[in-house]
Formats: structure tokens, sequence, C-alpha cells
């Protein structure tokens, strides 16, 4: 039986961390994987994780199931940092980190409405697509980038008048994977403004809360939209944020119409919990309560979060500058603009191939960086390496 599966098509971003792996040059830098790197590349346990663990190893006396929704002190920590307020309209799940948060509000979008399509910003995370069709829902591209790197929000706009009442909009919080190009303020609002009148429910991606523009400011385009419309999606991770990948921290959360509405449909997320995995993970959902609940641990955080920002923006500042002096050109003012871990690089198939094969330069195929995979070290490297195979 087993023998009549088809292999699937190998993931780009897993196929390039293993033809790194096997690479046996000195001085492979890895611009691929999308997790965050220090000026050491390496990616740090954060203090307040690392406090915190401690704290949780010296009192935890059990680790007995809990409830299938996860730890509700979780719950309501994350809802206060995503939302900024609790609200009786709320409904949240701990999941497997932000991918298994899609997956259950996906799969709780497929209940409700299995003619519900998914609209989905080209480029996206190649998850969103993957993990929406993989529950049988119809996926629906619509404009995002413009020419000069920034949102196209009018081609956006115009792509999301096509939608159907019921339809899925999936957004990026902010720090755009893979772009780096956010929704401004305005695009937010002229969102919001299209799904009230055409009946759309946004779905928010939150896997970079805090590497962007701030902790508040990165969840500024949600609140505004929790704020005014009756339902709201949000996935949420705490990989990235907490520096827990591999703990697996995430939230599925609901915005509903009413207090009646976020019960039934709390009830209906735990019993896609139930179906899927059962009891979501808790260690790494303990340590980011633990964080947000101790004043100290949570100051410490922030403090090293912004610190995680500034890196990130400074290797950006630094790269277009040396790409300018490299190239002698222009037009690297958009990669310095854009936010979080990624931008997209206008690099063709032949010229990643030659980055990887001549300078060990590795990049996802479709030319997206990691800007946390450079150091000081290897920005000048990387800016002379793309200005020879641009030659
Ligand atoms: N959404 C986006 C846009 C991401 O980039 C990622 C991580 N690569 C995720 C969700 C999910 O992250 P995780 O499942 O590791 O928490």
């Amino acid at each position: 039986m087993l023998g009549a599966l088809a292999a699937p098509a190998p993931d780009p971003i897993i196929a390039l961390m293993q033809r790194l792996a096997a690479d046996p040059r000195d001085g492979r830098i890895d611009l691929g994987v999308g997790v965050y790197r220090d000026a050491a590349g390496r990616t740090p346990v954060m203090g307040a994780v690392a406090a915190a663990e401690a704290r949780i190893l010296a009192a935890q006396q059990t680790k007995g199931y809990l409830g299938l929704a996860g730890d509700p002190g979780f719950l309501a920590a994350m809802v206060d940092l995503l939302l900024g307020a609790s609200s009786d309209r709320v409904a949240a799940v701990a999941t497997p980190g932000g991918s298994g948060a899609l997956r259950q509000v996906l799969a709780l979008v497929a209940q409700a409405n299995p003619d519900a399509q998914v609209w989905i910003g080209v480029p996206s995370w190649p998850n969103h697509a993957a993990i929406a069709e993989g529950l049988g829902l119809a996926v629906r591209p619509h404009a995002y980038l413009d020419a000069g790197g920034g949102v196209d929000t009018a081609a956006m706009l115009a792509d999301l008048e096509g939608a159907r009442a019921g339809d899925v909009v999936v957004l990026h919080a902010s720090c755009h994977n893979p772009s780096g190009a956010d929704l401004t303020g305005d695009d937010w609002a002229a969102v919001a403004d299209l799904c009230a009148r055409r009946g759309l429910v946004p779905l928010v991606d939150v896997a970079y809360q805090g590497f962007g523009a701030g902790l508040e400011e990165d969840v500024a385009g949600l609140r505004h939209l929790a704020g005014g419309l009756p339902e709201v999606l949000v996935a949420a991770s705490g990989s990235k944020s907490f520096g827990l990948y591999r703990e697996r921290v995430g939230l599925a959360l609901a915005l509903c119409a009413g207090p009646a509405e976020a019960g039934r449909v709390g009830a209906a997320l735990a019993a896609l919990n139930r179906r899927n995995f059962a009891f979501p993970p808790d260690h790494g959902a303990r340590v980011v309560t633990t964080i947000l609940r101790d004043p100290v641990l949570c100051a410490d955080w922030r403090a090293e979060l912004a610190g995680i920002r500034r890196r990130v923006q400074a290797n950006r500042s630094a790269l277009a500058q040396a790409l300018r002096v490299a190239t002698q050109g222009a037009g690297f003012d958009a990669l310095e603009r854009q936010r979080g871990m990624f931008s997209l690089l206008d690099l063709a198939p032949d010229r990643i191939e030659a980055l990887r094969e001549r300078h060990a330069i590795y990049l996802v195929p479709d030319g997206r960086i990691n800007i946390a995979g450079l150091t000081p070290a290897t920005i000048p490297t990387v800016a002379t390496a793309i200005a020879t195979v641009l030659r």
C-alpha cells in the first residue's frame, strides 16, 4: 500500500540546509534557513529563556496532562501580548509552533466554511498555501509586491475585490516572509475597510513580533483589524520572538462576533487539537508565560529582543551600503527600508547557483536572504560576490 506513495517535492529550504551541511568548504555563508543568528553565527538561547527554564526545572512537580487548549495562563499572556488586552470575544488554544497554529485556524475555517477561498499574497511563505491546500481549501493568489520593493496596495486591494463573503485573507503582521515589505498603517486601514465591506476574514500570521519596528508596532495592524472587524483569525509563533524554535510554541486565536460564539469556537479549536495531536506541547509555552508574567524577566527579554532588532537593522544598512559600493549602483534603498530578517534579492537562478558554487554563499532559490546570517566580517564578502555574479 505504501509503495504507491510518491515522494513529496523537496522543500527548497530544507534541501538547501542539507546541501550546506554537506559542503566541505571553509567560510560557507548561510543566508538560507530562517533562524536568527548573532554576530558569532549562533542561534542563542535568550537570557530570559534560560532563567525561566531554571525556575521551571526547580519548581515543576508534575508533567501530567493539561487541558486540550493548553495552559490558560499561557493563553491569557499571549492574548495580552498580541491584542494588548483581554477580550471575551477571544477563543484561543496552544499549538505546536506557528505552523501548528496556522493548521488549526485553517482547519477551523475548513470546518466552518469548506467553500472558503484562502487568499495569499505572491510571494508568501510557501507553507501558507501548502497547509490550506492540505486541508482541501482553495487557494487564490493576490498581488503583493511592487517593482520598488514595497507593497502594491492598489493591486492587492483590486485582487481582493474578487473575494467572496466568508473568504480568508492571509496577512503577515510584520517582517513579511520572504520580502521584508510590510503594510503601512494606511494599508492596514484599507484592508480592514475592504474586509468589513465584503465580509472577508483576515488571518494574521504573527511570526516575527518584535523583529520589525517594535513589539507593539509589529502588531499595530492586527490590533487595528481586531478593533473594527467582527471576526479575525490569528496564528502566532514563539519560535523567533522567544528563540524557542524547537520547543514548538504557538497560539491559534479566533476573535469572534461575541462571547457566545467565542465559547463555541474555543470548544471547536480544543476538539481540533484533540483530533490532530491531543495535548499541545507545554514546556516552551510555560517559558513564555514565566517571562511575560515576571516584570524583571520580561524587561530582560524585551531588551534582548530590541538588541536583535537593532542588529538585523544594522546588517540591512551595512549590506545596502556595501552593495552600493561594490556594484557602483543605486537601488538598494528598499533593502534598507524593508523590515525583519528577510529580503528578496533580484537575482536570476543561475546567479544564485553561482553564488553557491563559486562563493559558498547559500540563499534560497527565490533569492530570499536571511539578513541575520550576515556579520560585519561577511557583509563585504557577500556584497563583492553579488557584484561579481551580476557582472
Ligand atoms: N509564518 C511565517 C511567515 C514563518 O516565517 C514561520 C517560520 N518560518 C512560521 C509561520 C512558523 O514558524 P514555527 O512553526 O516554527 O513557529
